[in-house]
């Protein structure tokens, strides 16, 4: 993680706090006096028959029948950030160095003018049309145009002249984005959509179009928000070249092995080449296509491009993308020549008969959108192939599989991790506390998150310094939920006498052991708070710098704690600041939705608190123990050998070494932030053979064996008391470069379980896909990249199974890695990459992150699982969870005058009653309408089916007294974007060509429109469900003491 500009946030944080007191006091006693009122928002959109997103179907160009007809899609594809960031593209300037003197140069790339000069030249010929999909971008324009030009959208919007097709605030990253946070992108966008435009600008096709290979879980997600199609720009070159053969571009995706009636399906289509327009006839620029000679030339080579393309669809009907990156900021260069080329084909048609082309298929070119385009696909009544795995890895030739970008800009993918869980106790906080004025300072983190989702941030794929744009746009928008965070703890905090204003600080760079509050000695009281619906039992670690340490829980009882050493690969940081050596370990046992608190003490007077530690003298094995599990190092070696599950009776040999791949770096194409392309040999181990320095240090609650495999590469392997999991904490950096060779760092497991050359990685951490090595489900893999081309995006989870000893090996990072298990009974999960050459693939950069002078380092964790099989999917699962919704920890240092009130906080859950050990509260949120009275609720079932007799069985809640601060009084269920009513939806029904027909509804087969206290909901495995709830207003007495 790069948090560079961290005193400045320091700073910003006391300017925040300041504010709020200000605010507190001025403002906050009048808002608090007002009594609550439950007022109904606007109902929901209701459409007569096929529900929102089909209103356009009625306004689609006609067709001609027994041609092809050609949907010319306009289009610009504008990325939210990549080689500039999101503001340099939206503006168009960027700034230029000269002189010393900062200036503002207009570049190429300028969405506004794209908007603006399209909106202009669709005014201009009823028949030209255009579709959009960034509503990051459409947004923004939208608040710095005047009323004039807004009502012509709106009459552009209304006649489908302009398109919103997907609708999400960015075009998501398909690979390393985790669900919640796609939901959550989608339902920002889809707020602005239907609060501007109304229901019926809502397109129901995903226009998914530069996605680096399609995860199934994305897919799944939009046919749950009531998408018709799907259209997708890159696939596999092996698959793209059989599918154009076969005429399967197109196909139903069977997304949910979880949904019934196949209300998972998609109708797909992986367009011809890419989504930019056919090589020639990119017009960006182009004056006249048709000057002279070429107007003959140029109209024939496109009815060629044409007749190429339609010969790989089945239907009379071609999809053909009119765009490329950034293109139409003069949008007359491109519709003056499709109004021409247009004209010219179609006149081709009617000419006489000796003409060449009469004896070939005749063409119709028209302007249209993805949604007209797919209602005659739909009206043709075909049957279509069907797929049911996903689209990943992506290859764009051989030796050019995309698959770095599973890890590439490691930090930045730990960044959106915190941020989300920051965000998710914001959201909650906020709302438990009654806030009224949370929701834009919550806004900030909540944009922040929904860009970082886009397929070039979270993917890392960017240049460096639009990497540093989104981590500065994350920090502002963390510092900003902080102090929602706050305000809320100390509007609990208040009581009818006395108000409070208390100063809590947050440690962002916790990860790195480093935290001013816990660091400077004293009394700390320590709040932390768990978002997850569910109790979690889990460590806190904090560095002390004094060595006796006592902590309190929030009854003012003794908590065991533990002194252990902070590794020292972490205390070498070049960007830790903190002087600590030395952590203080101690359990927090936090209820569902709510919070502990402890009291930290610290003082040198006494030296009690002596680190327990063992160096490894002899040459005997070393065994770290607990009553669940039990590993095993080499005494010669060092390294891990076996690892055992006491508790379920399962072991298995087990070493584990740190090694790294050559990345090729010669010839067309080098290893990059997109590629990963290693030479054709073995990992080589870090430190060659030499045995690994081991220090064992031996405590009460928590064992640990601190190795150092090489100066730039050590690791901490951790067994808590009572843990069901080990816990490995890498460091690896800088990656030396002296040899000018680039490496991919894996960390890298060999079991002696007999995986059969399967293994199973998760989808966007959510449904899990078996993965057969060199194999792929729809056509016959030839191998040509062993290791890049087994390589799969793991998100929360990838494992291995030996059916014959029901046993099951599984790692879960702490962040999105790419990993894969290439030879029997092994895994490997890439944590770092350092590479010297750019992938040219268009970011123009290498992957060569720095620090100081050097390369990056970075930390992070691997939780590892030995267990049968049914508890591994269990304990995965929950693990899972609570990775995303990671505690939120908050410091409050105490004063000598500081009040009693502070060392005797209460525990206390949100929650009146524990949900179902299979369901969670997925969101807790407010509406975009910034009522305190209506929030969108969503509930998940987060198993899948089969993987437990118990909690693969639908489950029951009741709203009504769900939460504590408050009564649900009304409940009406919504999509899961949060955009319409569900049952009023019809979608497309496609019939697959083993005669499966998906469901027109996406509603649950319990759906009821008119929900009736104590509003019960029933979720089947797999299943979310959205509400917007109605809830009772806030009560006068305390939070806190209630
Ligand atoms: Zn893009």
């Amino acid at each position: 993680m790069r948090f560079s500009l961290r005193r400045t946030l320091l700073g910003l944080l006391v300017m925040v706090v300041l504010q709020l007191t200000v605010y507190y006091w001025v403002v906050a006693p009048d808002r608090r006096g007002r009594s609550p009122s439950l007022t109904r928002l606007t109902p929901l959109p209701r459409q007569d028959r096929d529900g929102p997103g089909t209103c356009d179907v009625k306004k689609c160009p006609e067709v001609k029948e027994g041609m092809i007809n050609v949907h010319l899609i306009p289009h610009s594809h504008d990325d939210v950030g990549w080689l500039k960031t999101a503001d340099q593209y939206f503006t168009g300037e960027y700034p230029k160095s000269k002189g010393g003197d900062i200036m503002y140069t207009e570049g190429m790339q300028c969405v506004r003018c794209v908007l603006s000069s399209t909106i202009r030249n669709l005014l201009l010929n009823p028949d030209r049309r255009f579709i959009f999909m960034e509503m990051a971008f459409l947004s923004r324009y939208w608040n710095e145009i005047d009323d004039r030009v807004r009502q012509q959208i709106k009459r552009l919007i209304e006649s489908r002249q302009l398109e919103i097709v997907l609708g999400g605030w960015v075009m998501s990253d398909a690979a390393v984005t985790y669900y919640n946070d796609i939901i959550d992108q989608h339902t920002l966008g889809f707020d602005f959509i239907h609060k501007t435009f109304g229901p019926c600008a809502q397109s129901r096709v995903a226009w998914h179009v530069d996605q680096f290979g399609h995860s199934r879980e994305h897919a799944s997600i939009f046919s749950k928000m009531g998408y018709d199609g799907l259209f997708v720009g890159r696939v596999d070159f092996q698959d793209l070249a059989v599918r154009k053969k076969t005429k399967t571009l197109e196909f139903v995706w069977e997304t949910s092995p979880n949904a019934d009636d196949y209300s998972g399906n998609l109708f797909t289509q992986t367009t011809f080449d890419g989504y930019y327009a056919p090589r020639g006839f990119v017009l960006d620029g182009v004056e006249n296509l048709f000057k002279g000679s070429r107007e003959l030339e140029n109209t024939l080579e496109f009815m060629n491009i044409v007749r190429e393309r339609a010969n790989a669809f089945r239907t009379n009907h071609l999809l053909l993308p009119m765009g490329s990156d950034f293109g139409y900021r003069v949008a007359g260069d491109w519709f003056k020549n499709m109004d021409k080329l247009i004209e010219l084909v179609n006149a081709k048609q009617t000419e006489g008969k000796k003409k060449v082309i009469e004896r070939e298929r005749k063409i119709n070119l028209l302007y249209s959108t993805p949604s007209c385009y797919l209602q005659h696909v739909h009206n043709s009544n075909l049957t279509w192939a069907v797929k049911t795995d996903d689209l990943h890895p992506y290859a764009i030739a051989p030796g050019a599989y995309w698959t770095g970008y599973f890890t590439s800009r490691s930090g930045q993918k730990l960044l959106v991790k915190h941020a989300g869980a920051t965000l998710q106790a914001c959201k909650q906080l906020g709302i438990f506390s009654r806030l009224k004025d949370s929701f834009d300072r919550t806004n900030v983190l909540r944009k922040a998150m929904a860009v970082m989702q886009h397929h070039d941030a979270i993917t890392g794929t960017e240049k460096q310094h639009v990497s540093d744009d989104y981590n500065h746009m994350v920090s502002e928008g963390m510092l900003q939920c902080q102090s929602v965070i706050s305000e809320a703890y100390n509007k609990m905090l208040e009581t009818p006498e006395e108000r409070r204003h208390y100063q809590f600080s947050f440690c962002p760079e916790l990860n790195i052991s480093s935290c001013p509050p816990t660091e400077n000695g004293g009394k700390v009281v320590i709040l932390v708070y768990n978002a997850l619906s569910r109790p979690l039992n889990t460590w806190v670690r904090l560095p002390v710098t004094r060595q006796s340490v006592s902590v309190r829980g929030s009854k003012g009882e003794e908590v065991p704690s533990q002194l252990t050493a902070i590794p020292s690969g972490v205390s070498r940081l070049p960007r830790r600041s903190s002087e600590s050596d030395t952590e203080v370990v101690f359990p927090a046992m936090l209820p569902a939705m709510g919070y502990t608190s402890f009291v930290l003490s610290t003082s040198q007077e006494s030296a009690g608190g002596q680190i327990p530690m063992r160096t490894n003298t002899g040459k005997a094995d070393i065994v770290m123990e607990n009553k669940h599990l039990k590993v095993t190092f080499d005494g010669q070696t060092g390294r891990m050998k076996a690892l055992e599950n006491l508790s379920s009776k399962r072991s298995t040999k087990l070493s584990q070494d740190m090694a790294y791949y050559r990345a090729v770096q010669s010839g067309y194409r080098s290893s990059g932030a997109y590629v990963f392309i290693p030479e054709k040999e073995l990992p080589h181990r870090v430190g060659g053979t030499d045995p690994v320095s081991v220090r064992y240090y031996q405590g009460e609650l928590v064992q640990e064996i601190h190795q150092q495999f090489c100066p730039w590469v050590s690791q901490v392997v951790r067994l808590y008391k009572d843990s069901r999991h080990l816990e490995i904490q890498w460091t690896v950096g800088p990656i030396p470069t002296n040899d000018n060779q680039g490496k991919e760092v894996v960390s890298f497991f060999v079991s002696d379980l007999k995986s059969g050359g399967k293994f199973y990685t998760d989808s966007n951490g959510r449904e899990v896909l078996e993965r057969r090595l060199n194999h792929r489900e729809t056509w016959n893999l030839t191998v040509v990249d062993a290791i890049s081309g087994n390589y799969y995006p793991v998100t929360s989870r990838i494992f291995i199974q030996d059916v014959a000893r029901d046993t099951q090996l599984t790692i879960l990072p702490d962040r999105s890695q790419g990993g894969s298990s290439l030879y029997d009974g092994t895994l490997e999960l890439m944590v770092h990459r350092r590479l010297l050459f750019d992938d040219a693939l268009g970011v123009g950069e290498a992957l060569n992150e720095q620090e100081g002078n050097d390369g990056i380092t970075y930390t992070g964790k691997h939780y590892i699982f030995l267990d049968n099989i049914h508890n591994s999917a269990v304990l995965t699962r929950e693990k899972a969870l609570e990775n995303h919704f990671s505690p939120t920890l908050t410091f409050l240092p105490l004063t000598s005058n500081s009040d009693s009130i502070l060392t005797n906080m209460p525990k206390k859950s949100f929650l009146n009653k524990p949900l179902p050990n299979n369901v969670q509260v997925l969101t807790l949120d407010y509406t975009s309408d910034n009522h305190s009275t209506v929030y969108l609720l969503r509930l998940e079932h987060f198993y899948e089916k089969g993987e437990s007799p118990i909690l693969s069985t639908a489950a029951t809640v009741k709203l009504q007294n769900l939460f504590s601060p408050f009564e649900v009084t009304e409940a009406e269920e919504v999509s899961l974007g949060g955009n319409f009513n569900p049952g009023t939806l019809k979608r497309h029904q496609w019939t697959t060509d083993n005669h499966h027909v998906n469901t027109p509804s996406i509603a649950s087969s319990d759906y009821n429109e008119l929900m009736e206290s104590p509003f019960i909901v029933k979720l089947k495995p797999m299943e979310i469900r959205t509400f917007r709830v109605y809830v009772s207003g806030p009560s006068s007495s305390s939070l806190f003491f209630s």
